[in-house]
């Protein structure tokens, strides 16, 4: 009996339409981050399950709960990558890239998170994230958020989104502000959601990131970050405003962005959209300046961003990403003529570079016709038993009332080339 296989939860199939939207989003993004001189990196898929609950950190949602990790045939502990950060620093220290360079890189690939599969959130979803290693900033911080905004104008997405940025300071003064927070959480302890009140011990900022409404309620009397910061990063939080004003960019601060993972410090940011209901964050990212450090590399200021394809590609799609279309469809009857109708399309795709669809099979001629015209070419070539004997081609224009004439094989190339405008 056949057992039937469906795809994974959370794993999509992505039909043409859509993975055309991904191309566009992609096409876009690369045109851009190229101009800026960044360069693309391929990382892994598979890393070892340590580079991430090092990195990333053990009582994040990522490594707490999402992590694709299993043993390979050796029993070594291997994961299928959350997030691409971890790896470009890996990537980055072990190449020896790091020390006394600047590096401007970016990728793009498949993440895998397990979690509730729902719009816009997926447990296999793409990324393209860019990393600037070797930079203090603020000025690469403000580059990177001018850079997005032009991937946003670039998709025709850029009223939809805005700009929400924070500061978390250096591990000092975030250790100030974590007591500061326990202690007033403390109070209202009875009053917090399960999670939040796990992470009251665990890892307390992160509820800030709470999406229950009572905690967020109660969260609007806590101390806020910003009164925390250090003088440096104050500084720092500072020229980067100062920056993003001369350049036109809007922003708003947000005292509540944490990020959700822990190699964070200075700049954090997210952009958001009201497009997509709560899988409202298209892009995040901050400064991570200690990640370096913790791999065993020289200290390293470092800088980056992830933004999430599926969404965006939700908000363009049907807006500007297309598929290739047919633009010529070739139709014969008879055995030789199926040969010489390949034979020619192939010559048409090499000389001309038009996109070009052999009718496969031997249905009737009028059959063929039908499929021609709904496949939205232009033209239709047709090769019957006349047409190969005579060293003819007989050529349908679909589009103009059916009108055709028959072009000697030898001059059909010309002819195509003037109907469909190719140099
Ligand atoms: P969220 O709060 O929505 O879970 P996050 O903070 O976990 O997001 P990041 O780790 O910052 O997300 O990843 C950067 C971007 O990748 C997000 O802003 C989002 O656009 C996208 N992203 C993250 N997780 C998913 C997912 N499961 N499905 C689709 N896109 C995702
Ligand atoms: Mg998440």
């Amino acid at each position: 009996m056949a057992i039937k296989v469906k795809a994974v939860r959370g794993m999509q199939d992505l039909l043409p339409e859509k993975k055309a939207a991904f191309r566009f989003v992609e096409d876009q993004v690369r045109n851009i981050v190229g101009q800026y001189g960044y360069r693309e990196v391929g990382l892994p898929v598979i890393e070892s399950t340590q580079l991430f609950s090092r990195l990333v950190g053990e009582s994040t949602d990522i490594v707490e709960k999402e992590m694709y990790s299993f043993a390979d045939r050796n029993g070594e502990s291997l994961t299928l990558r959350p997030e691409g950060t971890a790896g470009l620093v890996r990537l980055a220290n072990e190449n020896g890239l790091i020390f006394n360079q600047v590096q401007r890189f970016w990728y793009a690939g498949p993440m895998f998170r397990y979690e509730r599969p729902q719009k816009g959130r997926y447990r296999q979803f793409e990324q393209i994230g860019v990393e600037c290693l070797g930079m203090e900033g603020p000025d690469i911080d403000a580059e990177i958020l001018l850079m997005s905004a032009r991937i946003w104008e670039a998709l025709g997405i850029e009223k939809d989104v805005t700009l929400e940025l924070n500061s978390l300071g250096d591990v000092s003064s975030r250790q100030r502000y974590k007591d500061a927070l326990v202690n007033y959480l403390n109070d209202y302890k009875s009053d917090l959601d399960e999670d939040s009140l796990r992470r009251l011990s665990s890892n307390p900022m992160r509820i800030l990131d709470s999406k229950v409404p009572a905690t967020q309620q109660l969260l609007s009397g806590a101390p806020e970050l910003l009164d925390f910061l250090d003088e440096d990063s104050q500084r720092h939080f500072q020229g980067l405003c100062e920056i993003l004003e001369q350049a036109g960019l809007q922003y708003c601060v947000n005292p509540r962005i944490v990020r959700g993972l822990d190699y964070y410090n200075r700049t954090v940011f997210e952009w958001v959209t009201d497009t997509l209901g709560s899988q409202g964050t298209v892009c995040g990212g901050g400064r991570y300046d200690g990640l370096v450090e913790q791999l065993g590399g020289k200290s390293s200021a470092s800088v980056g961003f992830a933004m999430g394809l599926d969404r965006l590609v939700l908000m363009v799609e049907g807006s500007r990403a297309k598929t290739d279309s047919v633009e010529l469809y070739v139709v014969s009857i008879g055995d030789q003529e199926r040969i010489k109708a390949l034979v020619l399309a192939e010559r048409i795709r090499k000389e001309l570079g038009i996109t070009t669809l052999v009718h496969s099979g031997s249905s009737k001629l009028k059959a063929q016709m039908k499929k021609a015209d709904a496949s939205g070419a232009k033209a239709a070539l047709i090769i019957g038993e006349q047409e190969l004997t005579s060293g003819e081609i007989t050529v349908r224009l679909l589009r103009s009332e059916g009108s055709q004439e028959r072009i000697k094989e030898v001059q059909l190339v010309a002819y195509l080339r003037k109907v469909f405008d190719r140099e």
